[in-house]
């Protein structure tokens, strides 16, 4: 497949997920950009050759995420905008509490919200684009201790279908791709948490957290990369509104 010729942008693009997104669509010919808090990961990712460019940048602060696309695009805007960065927190409902739904929401949903916001208007004027969100399994299911989490993943899929069927006549696709389990950061520290708080060793703890994964392992990065890229791609021009499950065929 070739994007050549074609602007990306990744957000949370210097590690985990997002780099092997960023670096995927690299690999491709797309020239991608890459936004994140930590300079020096953004820095490491763009050395390794997984992206062209980054800024550093909160995705809770609209302005900085205009700003930054204003300059990674040189003006132009992006082909392709993929809303990647999130976290979790985890915790039973009664000790969640509305600073923490707050949070949750913030980073996960209204991240999305501000890439979707600034990079929209280029593609709705150029009639061509792919709006997609790194959602989670947990956007369709519900997992317990995980609500705030679970919620926000749960919005950002109510958000999709919503801006799918606005831009379904504009030449402007939005989707999402949600992953079970993945073999990064996020996932180590759910299972060290599980682990500290069940007593249990960390392959234990691991397995408790596959329990649920038909296929019982960890989802790899590249298979999350894999599906957006199917997503870019041209053969996809009639998929819209949908969630991509990345999870070994859990339910
Ligand atoms: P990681 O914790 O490994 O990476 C998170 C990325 O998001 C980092 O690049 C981080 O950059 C960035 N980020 C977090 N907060 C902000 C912020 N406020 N502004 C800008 N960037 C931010 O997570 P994964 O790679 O595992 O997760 C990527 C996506 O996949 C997330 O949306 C996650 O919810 C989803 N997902 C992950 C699963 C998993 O098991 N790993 C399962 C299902 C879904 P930095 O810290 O440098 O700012």
């Amino acid at each position: 497949m070739t994007l050549e010729g074609q602007r990306a942008l990744v957000t949370g693009g210097g590690r985990g997920i997002g780099r092997a997104i960023a670096g995927a669509l690299t690999e491709t010919g797309a020239r991608v950009g890459i936004l994140g808090r930590d300079e020096a990961t953004l820095r490491d990712a763009v050395a390794a050759g997984a992206a062209a460019d980054f800024a550093v940048c909160d995705v809770r602060d609209a302005a900085s995420v205009a700003a930054a696309l204003g300059r990674l695009s040189g003006g132009h805007g992006f082909d392709i905008a993929v809303a990647n960065a999130g976290a979790v927190e985890t915790g039973p409902f009664l000790r969640s509490d509305a600073e923490r739904f707050r949070r949750m929401v913030e980073i996960n949903l209204i991240g999305t919200v501000n890439l979707f916001h600034a990079a929209l208007p280029a593609m709705l004027e150029r009639r061509r684009g792919r709006l997609i969100a790194i959602a989670s399994t947990a956007g369709h299911r519900g997992y317990p201790y995980v609500s705030a989490y679970t919620a926000a993943k749960h919005a950002v899929i109510g958000l999709v279908k919503s801006l799918a069927l606005e831009t379904a006549r504009s030449g402007v696709t939005v989707n999402a791709v949600c992953p079970g389990y993945a073999d990064t950061d996020m996932a180590a520290a759910s299972i060290d948490n599980v682990a500290a708080k069940t007593g249990k060793s960390r392959d234990d703890a691991l397995a408790a957290l596959l329990r649920d994964n038909p296929q019982g392992r960890l989802v790899a990065p590249a298979e999350v990369a894999a599906a957006v890229l199917y997503l870019c791609g041209a053969s996809s021009d009639a998929v819209t509104g949908q969630s991509l499950m990345i999870n070994g065929g859990e339910f």
